[in-house]
């Protein structure tokens, strides 16, 4: 498959520019390791006019009446459908997934906006009976202001669209900084709510110096919500500076998600439902299976049929026809998996497959199982983010459950049972936001998605989502 690469600009008030500056920075592809574009770089006079932007798009959005924003959204989504092999393409290139799984993500995003579309219309407050009958109390919902939104690379469209269905369809403007790294499909995506009619200022997107871009929008007056995707060290920065301002604030962060196979797990389902998922994305994904904890008794064959399945991948371009898995996004994932694989090795794991990065151009790295992995590995105590698999043996499920809370993050978690007990006990102990049992991940709009502990706070699905754009306004009227 063959594709051209487009150049991306800040969009603000509707309309596309160049940084005031005139700066720009390159956009690499991951598969080749060469430029193929570039990305507008906005610096503070950029940002106070996306700012100004935010402000009137909010006071312009937030008047006109839910059902009609949920007809301008749900046409929005239309066209992101429309368009979802052009947007994919440029994602591949962008971010090197393979082209099915890019084109996957873009047309899920036109299924978040339409389910947030109709969300927005259930907006209710309430009546409350008031102790004294002149009087009617009433609660009312509206929408918090204008977003502040940082996302990053993995999942370029994915990541923000859940940020903006939910600020849109409860009346608030959204800003965004994407990641610098993948631009234009995140740029194909404001231009659907731009084509669709939303009023000048209701969407914008930024790029630029991350710290300096966060360090300016989040103390801004005009801002008045922040959310974040990313890794648990900079949300935490970027949670402490919201509250020093009073912002409310969503973080979504790392995650380490265990996969617990059971003794009486159905080993074939297990492979297959965790092993397609820890290699999507090439493993950059926040709820990607990283710590599979195995009862013993299973636990060579699992490993033997997991082993089978990553040496059934086929690396390459993600433009290329039958890729099934492609390079890592940046080439300072390649020295971190390098680093997880040699600190593994060193503290007494067998690398059972792949562990090497895979020819000399691209940042192609091979699918890997680790074997008898120690506790004191470092892949069992940050997230690899990356195409590896890390397994370790157990034999009371109660010492599986530990070792999956052992760590600070509480983002998913899997597991594999038949029995009733089994799974009362995982629902009921797990520390995580998010529980698949028997089956790979099925994040959808309707359903919350979030973490616990160092994995943030906030849900980005479901009624939750709604919530956290909105402030409630209680009002009582004395009848005279
Ligand atoms: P990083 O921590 O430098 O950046 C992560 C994201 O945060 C990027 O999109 C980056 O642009 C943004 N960012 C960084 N500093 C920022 C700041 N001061 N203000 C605003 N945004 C800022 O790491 P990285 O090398 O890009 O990615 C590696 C790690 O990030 C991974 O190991 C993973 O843990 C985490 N990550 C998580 C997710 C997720 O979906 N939760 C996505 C991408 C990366």
């Amino acid at each position: 498959m063959t594709s051209t690469y487009t150049d991306t600009r800040l969009l603000i008030n509707n309309a596309w520019c160049d940084a005031a500056s005139g700066k720009t920075l390159d956009v690499i592809n991951p598969a080749t390791g060469k430029p193929i574009g570039k990305v507008a770089h906005a610096g503070i006079p950029d940002l106070d006019r996306a700012l100004a932007a935010a402000q009137s798009g909010f006071e312009a959005w937030r008047k006109i009446p839910a059902n009609e924003r949920a007809t301008t959204m749900r046409k929005a989504a239309s066209l992101v459908r429309e368009r979802a092999s052009d947007i994919a393409r440029l994602m591949t290139q962008e971010q090197g997934k393979p082209f099915p799984e890019a084109r996957g993500e873009v047309l899920a995003a036109a299924d978040i906006i339409e389910w947030f579309a109709d969300e927005g219309r259930r907006v209710y407050g309430r009546i409350v009976p008031s102790r004294n009958l002149s009087a009617q109390q009433l609660v009312i919902k509206e929408p918090i202001g204008p977003v502040a939104a940082f996302t990053p690379w993995n999942f370029p469209v994915n990541q923000i669209v859940r940020k903006l269905s939910a600020a849109l369809a409860s009346g608030c403007s959204f800003l965004v900084k994407a990641p610098e790294e993948t631009p234009a499909s995140p740029a194909g995506l404001l231009q659907a709510f731009v084509d669709a009619g939303v009023p000048p200022g209701t969407v914008g997107l930024v790029f630029g110096d991350p710290a300096e871009i966060s360090s300016y929008l989040i103390p801004h007056p005009v801002i008045r919500k922040v959310t974040f995707t990313g890794s648990t060290p900079v949300g935490k920065q970027l949670a402490a500076l919201a509250g020093q301002h009073m912002k409310r604030a969503t973080m979504e962060l790392g995650g380490h998600a265990p996969v617990i196979v059971a003794e009486d797990a159905d080993v074939a389902l297990a492979v297959k439902a965790s092993g397609g998922a820890k290699f999507r994305n090439a493993g950059q994904v926040c709820i990607s299976p990283t710590r599979f904890l195995v009862h013993n008794s299973i636990r060579e064959e699992f490993a033997a049929a997991l082993v089978k399945h990553a040496e059934s991948l086929k690396l390459g371009d993600g433009l290329a026809e039958g890729t099934t898995l492609g390079p890592l996004a940046n080439a300072r994932r390649l020295t971190a998996m390098s680093k997880v694989v040699d600190n593994a090795r060193a503290t007494g794991a067998t690398v059972a497959t792949g562990g090497e990065r895979v020819g000399a151009e691209g940042n192609f790295f091979s699918p890997t199982v680790l074997t008898n992995v120690s506790l004191e590995a470092d892949v069992f105590n940050n997230e690899p983010f990356g195409p590896i698999a890390a397994i370790r043996g157990f034999d009371r499920l109660e010492d599986a459950i530990a070792e999956a809370n052992r760590l600070p993050f509480g983002l998913a978690g899997y597991a594999f049972t038949k029995s009733f007990r089994n799974v009362h006990l995982l629902s009921q102990q797990m520390e995580v936001g998010m529980l698949w049992i028997n089956q790979p991940a099925t994040p959808s709009p309707e359903m919350p998605f979030g973490g616990v502990k160092d994995s943030g706070y906030g849900s980005e699905g479901g009624p939750e989502a709604m919530e956290a754009y909105l402030v409630t306004k209680a009002v009582s009227v004395m009848a005279v």
